[in-house]
């Protein structure tokens, strides 16, 4: 039912009031223009609240409670309340449709009290109704009611400035919450996005860390299967050790046995070194009474030696050699000496036929017979180690301090070399006289090495050809030429000789030996190239140096043992012409008959006790000269072929042989210091 308008409506073109509320209204920026409105929807609105207070019975009673906006409340949420109690019914069309929930909760408009009936201007009330219209000529009525109406517009506009204002304030707190909120939402967003970033990040983190747990496990196998093995190996560690253990107790047991046995071995010790003590007493007496027995020895064995006589000489008869013509039987005899066949042989008789002689007769010829003594002869196939037997003994004179020298003299093929050096082949049985006597030295020394003796050697060996030295021991590019040597004294006043340029080896075993009788071999070899049969022509000297001392008693003694492969000692037949060729063969010829003759002379003069020995006469006799004379001990091998066609060479070997045989050279003294 529509509610009654008030006459005040009536009115409402001749006011003012609404062009002020509507000025005072459009400031708000509420939508829907809600203040606008007339003042008939004012008292609309108010109608209820007036019959509110009318019906509580307090109509001067002003309401001015209400709840208020809670401070979070936003804008929206109060458009929201506002439309939901917008009001169905138009008023108007430039009316709000609805007054605005904040309004309602706005104090109530305080309500004008009604003037009370009985008044003049008060129009009479019909019970139930409204007062009816005043009657025309109430005009002092009507102006009455009229200035209580515009009282009350006022009153109401000034109350609606009120809430206009209060909204205001709640639309600026809204705004500033807002704006706060707003600062918060970024404060949280900002927020959001670094917490998404650390979300990020972490999950990122926990994908590394997952890799990571991959890896370490996969670790963890490969530590578990390096910690099974290592536990694998310490039980065999522990296994080992338990065998070690039970060894080490063994060892233990085995050394405390030990240990008895040898405190036991201590007491027997003790009385062995006691019996060791008189031992040493006894063994030195007998070392002393030892050096006695040697020092006695050496004198009988150079008594022997002197007996022997300091110049030897064995005759050394070649076999025929395959391809040789056979000699006549009997060209050649061994009569045997004094004591019968028992004896060694040391005579010879050689049957030669005088053709000169039957030529001239015209008788048969006439068989002549030379008849030779030598210390010892050997006929054909006489062993090497038989002749040695008989040179031993010489041979360790050097030893004992006495200078030794040893020749072989013959013609050409008479077997020099083979009795010096040694048959071809390198078989032991045919070895010479240098290696074997070198062999006897060595194995003397070692003997008398017991004895305190302690001996070096030192060989040289060279080649005299037409009075020229070389070397046989020379190497590298010296080989096989050999530059020149000379014959020196080994310094200034000194007894001692040496060969410039020659090498001198020390040695000490057959193996050295026979590799420098091979290296002279060879040197030999390449001068023959050069020179037909060189070696032959002249004269190799192997010497060796020997030196002894007996470090305790102060005792030296040294010698020199000399072993000489004589030249051919064969003579030109004069009847011969003389070819190109020939005549410096018969240089060389002259050079071995002048170096031979003098090594005769040398020996000669020695036996004669002369003054003057000529060793200088020849380079042979001064590379000699201290392996001759007066301490010396001397021997010569005679050398001859069993042939009849060599018979006038071997009566010439044989016949100076002889001269030599009958020298007797002084007393030998042993070079002693
Ligand atoms: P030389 O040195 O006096 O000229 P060799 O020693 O060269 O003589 O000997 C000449 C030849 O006779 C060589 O073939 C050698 O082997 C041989 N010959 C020498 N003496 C003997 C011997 N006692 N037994 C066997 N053969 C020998
Ligand atoms: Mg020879």
């Amino acid at each position: 039912m529509e509610p009654q308008r008030s006459p005040l409506l009536e009115v409402k073109g001749n006011i003012q009031l609404k062009t002020s509320l509507t000025k005072t209204s459009s400031r708000l920026p509420l939508p829907g223009s809600r203040i606008k409105r007339g003042a008939s929807q004012m008292e609309d609105a108010l109608e209820p609240e007036k019959k509110r207070s009318r019906g509580l019975g307090a109509a001067n009673k002003i309401v001015t409670t209400r709840p208020r906006v809670p401070p979070l409340t936003t804008v929206s949420q109060i458009q929201g309340q506002a439309t939901a109690q917008k009001v169905p019914k138009k008023t108007g069309p430039r009316s709000s449709t609805a007054v605005p929930s904040v309004l309602k909760n706005q104090k109530p408009v305080p309500v004008v009290p009604a003037q009370k009936s009985g008044t003049s201007a008060a129009p009479p009330m019909v019970a139930g109704k409204k007062p009816g219209k005043r009657p025309a000529w109430d005009l002092k009525g009507q102006l009455c009611d009229l200035n209580a109406e515009l009282k009350r517009c006022r009153e109401r506009s000034h109350t609606l400035d009120q809430e206009n204002q209060q909204l205001r304030d709640q639309l600026r707190d809204a705004q500033q919450q807002a704006q706060a909120l707003g600062t918060e939402r970024r404060t949280l967003e900002e927020e959001l996005t670094r917490v998404r970033a650390q979300a990020e990040q972490g999950q990122q983190e926990l994908g590394n860390l997952s890799a990571r747990v991959l890896e370490l496990e996969e670790r963890l196998g490969t530590q578990e299967g390096l910690v099974q093995k290592l536990q694998k190996e310490q039980l065999e560690w522990q296994e080992e050790r338990r065998g070690l253990t039970s060894q080490l107790e063994e060892q233990e047991r085995r050394l405390q046995a030990s240990e008895a046995a040898l405190s036991s071995s201590r007491a027997e010790v003790t009385s062995l070194q006691q019996e060791v003590a008189a031992q040493a007493t006894l063994l030195e007496e007998r070392e002393e009474r030892l050096h006695g027995l040697e020092m006695e020895r050496r004198r009988l064995h150079n008594q022997l030696q002197e007996l022997k006589g300091n110049i030897r000489v064995f005759c050394r008869v070649r076999p025929v050699l395959p391809g040789e013509p056979t000699p006549t039987p009997g060209f050649l005899l061994f009569p045997p000496g004094p004591g019968g066949s028992a004896d060694l042989p040391t005579h010879l008789s050689l049957f030669r036929s005088d053709e000169r002689r039957a030529t001239l007769s015209g008788a048969p010829a006439p068989t002549n017979r030379h008849d030779f003594s030598f210390d010892r002869v050997f006929p054909p196939g006489s062993g090497q180690d038989e002749v040695f037997e008989e040179i031993a003994m010489l041979v360790q004179s050097a030893l004992d301090g006495y200078p030794v020298c040893i020749f072989a003299y013959g013609q050409t093929g008479s077997g020099k070399t083979y009795t010096m050096e040694g048959g071809p082949g390198g078989d032991p049985q045919l070895e010479g006289m240098i290696p074997r006597a070198l062999r006897h030295l060595f194995s003397v020394a070692q003997e008398l090495g017991c004895q305190g003796w302690t001996y070096s050697f030192v060989a040289s060996y060279v080649e005299i050809y037409n009075e020229t030295v070389r070397d046989l021991l020379a190497t590298g590019a010296r080989k096989g030429q050999g530059g020149e040597c000379e014959i020196r004294r080994a310094g200034p006043g000194s007894e001692e000789l040496t060969v410039t340029n020659a090498r001198y080896v020390p040695v000490s075993c057959e193996k050295e030996v026979e590799a420098l009788l091979q290296l002279a071999r060879q040197n030999r070899a390449v001068a023959r190239t050069a020179q037909n049969e060189r070696s032959s022509r002249s004269h190799s000297v192997f010497q060796l140096q020997i030196s002894g001392e007996h470090a305790s008693r102060g005792l030296q003694c040294g010698a020199p043992l000399s072993l000489v492969d004589l030249a051919g000692s064969e003579r030109l037949d004069p009847g011969l012409g003389l070819g190109p060729g020939e005549k410096e063969r018969l240089r060389e010829t002259q050079a071995i008959n002048s170096s031979l003759s003098t090594l005769g002379l040398v020996i000669m003069a020695l036996s004669n006790k002369e003054s003057h020995v000529p060793y200088r006469n020849s380079k042979l006799t001064y590379l000699l000269q201290n392996s001759l004379g007066g301490s010396a001990k001397m021997l010569m091998f005679v050398n001859i072929s069993p042939l009849e066609e060599n018979a006038s060479e071997t009566l010439n070997s044989l016949r100076f042989a002889s001269k030599v045989n009958q020298c007797v050279i002084g007393t030998a003294q042993a070079n002693r210091k």
